[in-house]
């Protein structure tokens, strides 16, 4: 059969990959002219940038094993570490290569910059939190979820509400707390060790996953259509119409603003979260003291240490830093970097809806839809997680597999194109 998958993000890649693996005629339409959709690689003054700074988790089993399958090694593409938060506020928690959870108590425990009747009480709640297998009664933010369980100390400020905006990309007085238990659940909660580790880009986003993918599909047999925005869907009981094309079946994979247009019956509608990241290239022997640094200054909240000098800052969620211009932010940000001289060059990249906002309760629509021939896919259909790669990859192999085991369903597309 004959499927066509809309929207070449990462949720996009991975549906096609799934399914011309599997044998299927696969077209992938992609409005842009690269792969990759808001995880991409960007040329700006000759170098090859990331459209903003992404970090991934040893947790991103999907994103790690499709990266794999297309022959992207993610050994030598992504910079392994432990757990570390620090920041120059005196705060340091780091993980040890122990065996899980022995790392994440031991990390709890010798944490820098906080009392031990807080260590104490916050190694018991999260016990608590095991027990009841990351399960909420229900959802509330995460700054209630935090202010119930008395976690309102030192770990609250430099850890909890940092990893909330990091990983939700939106603060803790307005995120999801069930949807943080998740990504707690996954990582620090995990039996096994290598799921909280950081995995940090050594190459820019293009070379991760969308330029070997791109190679990928072509050589297997995928068709790849670029610069081809599609409008409009035409469902009939026998097929899908495409640009003009018949298809037994489409993948709608793309943003949820979009999603609504063509494909009316996604009536759920966001709101959504910036990010801004801010390169400052500083000179080649500067590093940070930790790849992943911690800034604690006005508007900081999280540098990337990407070598040779070149240090990515990335702002999360609305905030203050909104209102200033570039150049106010790039210098903003410097003074907040434990550097010793200016920034030689600096560049900041706005992404107005980098992700949705996720809030409490907001609805996160199935995969299936009405039409049996029409799935959806992308980061907002993958509910336990917030926007991340890993939604993206799950929710794009989630469609793929079920298209293809829908049985009944598929016999009958297969027996129709
Ligand atoms: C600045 C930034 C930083 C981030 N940081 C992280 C991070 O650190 N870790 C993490 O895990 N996640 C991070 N994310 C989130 C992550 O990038 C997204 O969750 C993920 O890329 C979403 O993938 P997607 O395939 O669901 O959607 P998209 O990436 O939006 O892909 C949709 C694709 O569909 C195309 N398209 C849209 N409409 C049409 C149409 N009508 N016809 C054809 N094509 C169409 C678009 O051009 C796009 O390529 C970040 C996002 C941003 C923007």
């Amino acid at each position: 059969m004959k499927v066509a998958v809309i929207g070449g993000g990462w949720a996009g890649i991975a549906a096609a990959v799934e399914l011309t693996a599997a044998g299927v005629d696969t077209a992938l339409f992609e409005a842009g002219r690269t792969l990759g959709g808001r995880a991409r690689s960007v040329s700006i003054d000759g170098r090859t940038l990331d459209n903003g700074q992404h970090i991934l988790l040893g947790a991103y089993r999907e994103t790690l094993a499709l990266m794999r399958r297309i022959g992207a090694d993610p050994e030598q593409l992504l910079e392994r570490h432990p757990l570390q938060v620090v920041d120059n506020a005196g705060f340091r928690l780091a993980l040890p290569k122990w065996p899980a959870p022995l790392n994440v108590a031991w990390g709890l425990l010798a944490a820098k910059g906080v009392g031990w009747r807080e260590k104490l009480a916050t190694a018991w709640w999260m016990q608590g939190i095991k027990a009841r297998h990351f399960r909420l009664q229900h959802d509330l933010s995460v700054a209630e979820w935090l202010d119930a369980a008395g976690q309102t100390g030192a770990l609250r400020r430099h850890l909890w509400e940092p990893l909330c905006l990091a990983a939700l990309n939106i603060p803790a007085e307005r995120a999801s707390a069930q949807v943080f238990a998740n990504v707690l659940r996954d990582s620090l909660g995990s039996a096994l060790r290598e799921d909280t580790d950081l995995l940090l880009p050594r190459a820019d986003l293009g070379g991760l996953l969308p330029q070997p993918a791109r190679i990928w599909l072509a050589e297997h047999g995928a068709t790849l259509r670029f610069s081809t925005r599609i409008d409009a869907l035409e469902t009939a009981p026998d097929h899908v119409a495409v640009a003009g094309e018949r298809f037994a079946a489409a993948i709608i994979a793309i943003a949820p603003q979009h999603a609504g247009k063509l494909w009316p019956e996604m009536t759920a509608s966001y709101e959504f979260e910036p990010i801004a990241t801010v390169y400052l290239q500083f000179g080649p022997q500067f590093r940070l003291p930790f790849p992943l640094f911690k800034q604690t200054g006005k508007y900081g909240q999280w540098a990337v240490d990407r070598g040779d000098g070149l240090i990515g800052c990335v702002l999360s969620g609305h905030g203050d830093w909104e209102a200033l211009a570039d150049e106010e932010l790039a210098v903003a940000l410097q003074a907040e970097l434990p550097a010793s001289g200016p920034a030689t060059w600096h560049r900041v990249i706005r992404e107005k809806r980098a992700t949705f906002s996720c809030q409490p309760g907001i609805p996160r629509p199935a995969c299936v839809t009405s039409h049996p021939r029409v799935l959806l896919a992308g980061d907002y259909t993958w509910a336990d997680y917030p926007a991340t790669l890993e939604g993206a990859v799950r929710s794009g192999k989630r469609a793929a597999h079920v298209l293809r085991s829908t049985s009944n369903t598929e016999k009958k597309l297969a027996s129709t194109i």
